[in-house]
């Protein structure tokens, strides 16, 4: 028999774990595999660790937990998790039944058939979302995957049942900034997503706020595109030419009109303020890159444990 592993990170979600599993243990008893469960506690400040001891310890051979020594983020979370999995299929979904169950025997059976190596579920609709942070969302797919050569489906979510080769895969990849949605889709292999309505959170609030999100995006922007780097050649390139003009400009009317030359003290002052703003942006862009690239040769864990079961 097939072994399937669950994979679920945690981040203050006392109310959600308790009506998490036996949702999940009700569909996953009809499909003819062995489940393990890896919860990963990402250093919550409730009683949501309480909680997942308790559920090993009514359920030793199937529930397994990790806990963090503080919160690493869920990209972390995923990571530890995956790592700890044996399965030969593993899942990745949310504690909060957002990833909807039920879907869980239909990948299976796909994945079964051996035509695909994912299979990933997608939102068709953003119901119960502010229209701004939709409208961000949407903007964020249409930028990186104009710009970036791993193109990410609109609507995606973390939830996903993989092949163990794929989740191999998915671990070779030990950058410390992590963008899980674009490192499924860089190591390849063959998805297939179902499409499902939005469902709301069980219990609980989204740690997700708009400006939380945004960073996000500029991280899964920065993290799998150079274009941003670009934006100061071409820039430098417009304003050289522009430049150019402006001196044949200045010559000519120097040469027809001797008396003019005390003239365009306030266009000075707009264009040294323009270049200047311009400069900076560009040097914060390469320096984004180089922060990057700090923390990567830092060789930090990505994670740190302080409880496993
Ligand atoms: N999560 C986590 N670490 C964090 C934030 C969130 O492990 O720092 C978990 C959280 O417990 C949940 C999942 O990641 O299981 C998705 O979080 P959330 O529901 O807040 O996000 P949304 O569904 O709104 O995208
Ligand atoms: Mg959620």
């Amino acid at each position: 028999m097939s072994k399937l592993s669950i994979v679920i990170p945690c981040y203050n979600e006392q109310e959600s774990i308790p009506l998490f599993y036996p949702v999940v243990e009700k569909v996953v008893k009809k499909m003819p595999v062995k489940v393990e469960y890896w919860f990963v506690n990402d250093g919550s400040v409730d009683n949501t660790l309480k909680k997942l001891r308790k559920l090993h310890q009514e359920h030793p051979e199937e529930v397994h937990y990790i806990s963090f020594s503080r919160n690493f983020g869920k990209e972390s979370g995923l990571y530890a998790g995956l790592e700890a999995t044996t399965g030969d299929y593993v899942v990745v979904m949310d504690v909060d039944l957002q990833d909807p169950p039920e879907y869980l025997p239909e990948m299976y059976q796909i994945i079964l058939s051996g035509e695909y190596d994912c299979v990933g579920m997608r939102r068709t609709d953003r119901t119960g979302e502010a229209k701004f942070k939709s409208f961000l969302s949407d903007k964020f797919y249409d930028v990186i995957n104009k710009i970036s050569d791993t193109k990410i489906v609109n609507g995606a979510r973390d939830y996903r049942m993989m092949t163990r080769q794929m989740v191999n895969a998915v671990l070779s990849l030990k950058e410390y900034n992590r963008f899980s949605k674009g490192i499924f889709n860089w190591v390849g292999f063959k998805t297939k997503y179902l499409p499902y309505k939005n469902v709301q959170r069980v219990a609980g609030t989204t740690d997700w706020s708009t400006w939380k999100l945004f960073k996000y995006a500029i991280e899964g922007i920065t993290d799998f595109s150079e274009v941003p780097l670009s934006i100061a050649t071409w820039v430098g390139g417009v304003s050289a030419f522009l430049s150019i003009v402006g001196l044949i400009f200045v010559i000519v009317r120097r040469l027809m009109e001797p008396s003019s030359s005390a003239f365009g003290w306030a266009s000075m002052v707009c264009i040294m303020l323009l270049l200047g703003g311009l400069q900076l942006m560009c040097i914060g862009i390469v320096g984004k890159y180089i922060g990057k690239i700090y923390m990567q040769t830092k060789n930090r864990p990505i994670y740190i444990v302080k409880e496993k079961r």
